[in-house]
């Protein structure tokens, strides 16, 4: 165990990446949902965790289930208790991403600690003290300057700082079922991974528990897809998806 004072926790995703290379932190904590992405697996054994072994740094990816939780992956708690991750309500993100790594932190003895957080410049207003008197946030893109010399890096900015590394841009981070992507990326979901696109409709079918709420819409999943026009892979559309409360697109 390294003793740490600071750590950045690591979403998988485009800002965290680009912070990485900047920062070349002591210590990465990755909560892992067990729903990520499979491109977000791959991305982390491909690069991440490669990179932070050549400075000498520390990669940690931290479950519910290490530290009490009754489930392995989120869905797993979702298919069992009939509910499914909703905008609404965000117990996903506290249950599977904040909890197990203040419950890290915490059975290490490591607090008080500086949490480093990937927020970009274009999303500064969600830049916020952590709840938790013992841990103190600190946004480190928000204190960069860019080519212009003006303080703080967008997402522009971060998916220059990757490129530059001659490293692929990351997909946006967060689970294959989240209720936080766009319609062309449910569209990718299901023409590129169709057996993890029936797992989120099976998901939604079997939140019960929820009524009327549904993954992405205000209808079914499928039904919802076949609605409305849309360019799949339009940069605009994709930009549509709301960022998540996981803290790193
Ligand atoms: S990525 Fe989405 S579904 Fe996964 S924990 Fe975060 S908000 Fe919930």
């Amino acid at each position: 165990m390294t003793s740490i004072s600071e750590f950045i926790s690591y979403g998988g995703g485009v800002n965290s990446t680009a912070a990485l290379l900047l920062l070349k932190p002591k210590v990465l904590i990755f909560a892992d949902t067990g729903g990520e992405h499979p491109e977000t697996y791959r991305y982390i054994e491909e690069h991440i965790k490669p990179f932070v072994a050549s400075y000498g740094g520390q990669f940690t990816a931290v479950r519910a289930s290490d530290f009490g939780g009754k489930y392995r992956r989120l869905q797993d708690q979702a298919f069992a208790e009939h509910i499914i991750p909703v905008r609404v309500n965000r117990w996903c993100t506290d249950k599977y991403k904040i909890r197990p790594i203040r419950a890290y932190l915490k059975r290490n003895g490591l607090l008080p600690v500086l949490q480093m957080i990937a927020i970009d410049a274009g999303e500064a207003h969600r830049a916020r003290d952590s709840r938790n008197d013992q841990i103190r946030n600190r946004f480190p893109l928000l204190e960069q300057r860019n080519r212009s010399g003006e303080l703080g890096l967008d997402r522009e900015d971060c998916i220059e700082v990757i490129r530059c590394a001659g490293w692929p841009v990351p997909r946006k981070s967060g689970c294959f079922f989240c209720p936080f992507q766009s319609k062309p990326q449910w569209i990718a979901l299901k023409r590129e991974l169709p057996d993890l696109f029936q797992i989120a409709v099976q998901l939604e079918r079997n939140g019960s528990n929820y009524g009327r709420l549904y993954l992405a819409a205000d209808k079914p999943l499928e039904q919802w897809l076949k609605s409305g026009r849309i360019r799949e892979g339009d940069p605009e559309q994709l930009s549509l998806a709301t960022p998540c409360a996981c803290y790193d697109g």
